[in-house]
């Protein structure tokens, strides 16, 4: 029988914006290793990971819609492709150190990737291993928040991890307030009602419904991404 950790099967959010580390390239190779190493030391664990990419570092269809005669829904389609390409490199760079990965796509791209099927998805957790849902829910005006809400909550996953680049979410803006202090626990009518930049309300609201809790952590900290899976206290989390 597998040892007991807290979590048994948990949904790792990685947005773009922490794929692209210091910016120098839309993707540091530096941090997709560290994902895939911090990855390969909990699923040897048992511990089943499923991954949410987002494409932020790449492109944002909010960012784009309206310039250009770029329509909403073209300009997200084009957000959701730049979570492909970011869900094929990480792919990649967990396979180089022999982590067995495969990539589900919202949207058929059935030469690159599986098509999302959540049987089939489960089926790859429970033989261990890595599944990275790619192109979010595959409908644009959504984000990839709430594609990690709506895949955590299909694939009966127990917890949302969200990697960011600050360390969780603080009572305010640390970068002007010096004062501002880390939040250890949260609830999600506190995210809601203080309008804490943590998620989109769609994403918030469903993983509220749901009872899924949402780990928010600091990606750039060695081991960070290791303990938030194997359910050490890192960052904030939000709940109840
Ligand atoms: N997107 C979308 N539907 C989804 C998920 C994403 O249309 O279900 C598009 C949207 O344009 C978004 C882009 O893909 O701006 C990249 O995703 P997101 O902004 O969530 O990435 P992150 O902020 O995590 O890097």
């Amino acid at each position: 029988s597998k040892p007991s950790y807290k979590w048994r099967r948990v949904l790792l959010k990685v947005s773009g914006e922490a794929l692209a580390g210091d910016r120098t390239q839309n993707i540091d190779p530096k941090i997709t290793m560290a994902i895939a190493r911090e990855v390969a030391s909990v699923t040897r664990l048992g511990i089943e990971v499923a991954i949410v990419v987002g494409g932020g570092n790449i492109f944002r269809g909010s960012s784009w819609a309206g310039s250009s005669g770029l329509d909403r829904s073209s300009a997200d389609y084009i957000g959701m492709l730049a979570t492909v390409m970011n869900a094929i490199f990480l792919q990649a760079t967990m396979e180089s150190i022999g982590i067995p990965t495969r990539v589900q796509t919202a949207f058929r791209m059935s030469e690159v990737a599986e098509p999302y099927i959540r049987r089939r998805a489960v089926r790859h957790l429970e033989k261990g291993r890595v599944v990275i849902f790619a192109a979010g829910t595959g409908n644009p005006f959504f984000t990839t928040d709430t594609a990690a809400a709506l895949r955590t909550a299909e694939i009966n996953a127990e917890v949302v991890l969200k990697a960011t680049n600050v360390d969780g979410v603080f009572d305010d803006d640390p970068r002007s307030n010096p004062n501002a202090c880390l939040l250890d626990t949260l609830t999600y009518q506190d995210v809601i009602s203080k309008d804490l930049s943590v998620m989109d309300l769609t994403a918030i609201t469903l993983c509220q419904e749901n009872n899924i809790p949402v780990v928010v952590f600091n990606i750039n900290k060695p081991g960070n991404i290791s303990k938030a899976i194997m359910g050490e206290r890192v960052g904030t989390l939000i709940g109840g």
